[in-house]
């Protein structure tokens, strides 16, 4: 597989000898036949003659994704509220997060709409992604509908498409929600499940201790008819286990043709030792041990894939790729992940306040914030958005071969864990089982 082309091929037990030859750096004099199959690998980037220009490709590659102006994304926090107690986040119906937790005003709501319409005509993408996120996003439905409906109008009038896609954990989420959000661009619904009912119940509970599994199973059932449902999850050493049975349980499901995309992520949680114990020692969030800037852990740090650092989980989450491909769930396939949108100038995350950021792993980190739609440029501002300007972990990576799908992994968890947004947090093992899967797929396929 060549990530950089995305070109595949399926070779007979020479050619990967011939493959081991080369990469041993073993020089002989090749067979014609030989010669013949060196020219077909060249030809489809398998080998490269000039590791220079193969980097000077890299480099106009990732210039490009950064510059792109295809596609404007914007993610929208329209609140830092929760109404779930969830057993991993500090965020939500815990002691008085929400009486100070942030929610947007209307009057901020328009501001957005404002700021979004003068980037709409600055950047003229062809399509336009508005993400609903928070918090739950659902405890702040007059904002999300206005923002909705008038960007709607906003991007009509100019003739850009326009996609809403909404990330909720499905306590709130009604048929009267999606009909409302349907006329103006509503693309799916991603909805946390925490494994089956129990673990779900004991992993994502209301205050009360009350579980919200079938709650939100019947939410589902009530608007699959209407929407595409994508699943999340996330796992952690207590609960993994127990997703094969909700994967069990959710094929069994008349919604289960519904379903669009099925993928699980472990937990975020504080490093060693404020982890409790039993817990997989991953991410490390913040110094504070706080989750990712404030964000839901349902979303943050997975936009497009893996923000974990340990092996176990790399292939806990290849275990439940499998899992979910067995079952017949579309799901990642754990290569084709970035660069994610933190690499991109046009992708833009929004907090309740207006504070923009690099993407939802930084969001309600201050000193990290790259500007505000009101246009006022702080001295911070600058600071944090020329080293996001900056970022090329993968300048790090030497000669992986998964630069193209990875840059150098998630800057949030860099930024985190090792304290640098430069340097690459490293999931090969992860990468490495995800072409094993695909390349089993594809023999068995020929
Ligand atoms: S840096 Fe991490 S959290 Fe941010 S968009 Fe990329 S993968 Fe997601
Ligand atoms: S972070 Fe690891 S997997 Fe990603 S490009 Fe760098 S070396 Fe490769």
């Amino acid at each position: 597989m060549n990530t950089f082309s995305d070109a595949q091929l399926v070779v007979s037990q020479d050619v990967a000898a011939l493959l081991d030859d080369l990469d041993g750096g073993r020089p002989r004099r090749w067979t014609d036949d030989e010669r013949e199959a060196l020219d077909v690998l060249e030809a489809h980037g398998f080998i490269v003659g000039d590791r220079d220009g193969e980097r000077r490709r890299l480099e106009e590659y990732f210039a490009s994704v950064r510059e792109d102006r295809d596609q404007l994304r914007v993610t929208v926090l329209t609140t830092l509220q929760c109404n779930f107690a969830c057993d991993y986040c500090y965020q939500g119906d815990h002691g008085d997060y929400n009486t100070t937790a942030a929610k947007m005003s209307m009057d901020t709501a328009a501001r957005i709409a404002r700021w979004v319409e003068a980037k709409l005509d600055e950047v003229s993408p062809r399509t336009f992604h508005l993400t609903f996120f928070g918090g739950e996003p659902l405890l702040n439905q007059p904002v999300m509908f206005y923002l909705a409906e008038r960007l709607w109008q906003a991007t009509q009038a100019r003739g850009v498409g326009m996609v809403v896609n909404l990330i909720t954990n499905g306590l709130l989420l009604t048929p009267d929600v999606i009909d409302r959000l349907k006329p103006v661009g509503l693309g799916g619904v991603k909805i946390t499940l925490d494994g089956d009912r129990d673990t779900h119940d004991r992993m994502r509970p209301l205050r009360g201790g009350q579980g919200t599994f079938d709650r939100i199973v019947e939410n589902i059932r009530r608007v699959a008819d209407r929407c595409a449902i994508s699943i999340g999850g996330n796992f952690d050493a207590s609960s993994v286990d127990s997703y094969p049975a909700l994967l069990d349980f959710l094929v069994e499901q008349e919604f289960s043709k519904a379903i669009t995309k099925v993928s699980f992520k472990p937990v975020i949680k504080a490093p060693e030792p404020a982890a409790p114990k039993g817990l997989i020692p991953l991410t490390a969030v913040g110094a504070d041990g706080r989750p990712l800037g404030a964000t839901c852990m349902t979303s943050a740090g997975s936009s497009t894939g893996a923000c974990d650092t340990c092996h176990f989980v790399d292939e806990k989450m290849a275990f439940l790729r499998d899992e979910t491909r067995k079952r017949g769930f579309p799901t990642l396939d754990g290569v084709h992940m970035g660069p994610c949108e933190i690499h991109r100038r046009h992708a833009y995350t929004i907090g309740p306040d207006g504070s923009l950021y690099a993407c939802p792993g930084f969001t309600g980190q201050y000193a990290l914030s790259t500007g505000h739609i009101d246009g006022r440029e702080e001295a911070r501002h600058r600071t944090a958005a020329a080293r996001f300007e900056r970022l090329a972990a993968w300048k790090e990576c030497q000669d992986c071969a998964f630069i193209p799908v990875c840059a150098g992994g998630c800057t949030t968890a860099a930024h985190a864990e090792l304290g640098d947004l430069n340097r690459p947090s490293c999931h090969k093992v992860s990468f490495e089982a995800g072409v094993r899967s695909l390349a089993v797929q594809a023999a068995s396929a020929s």
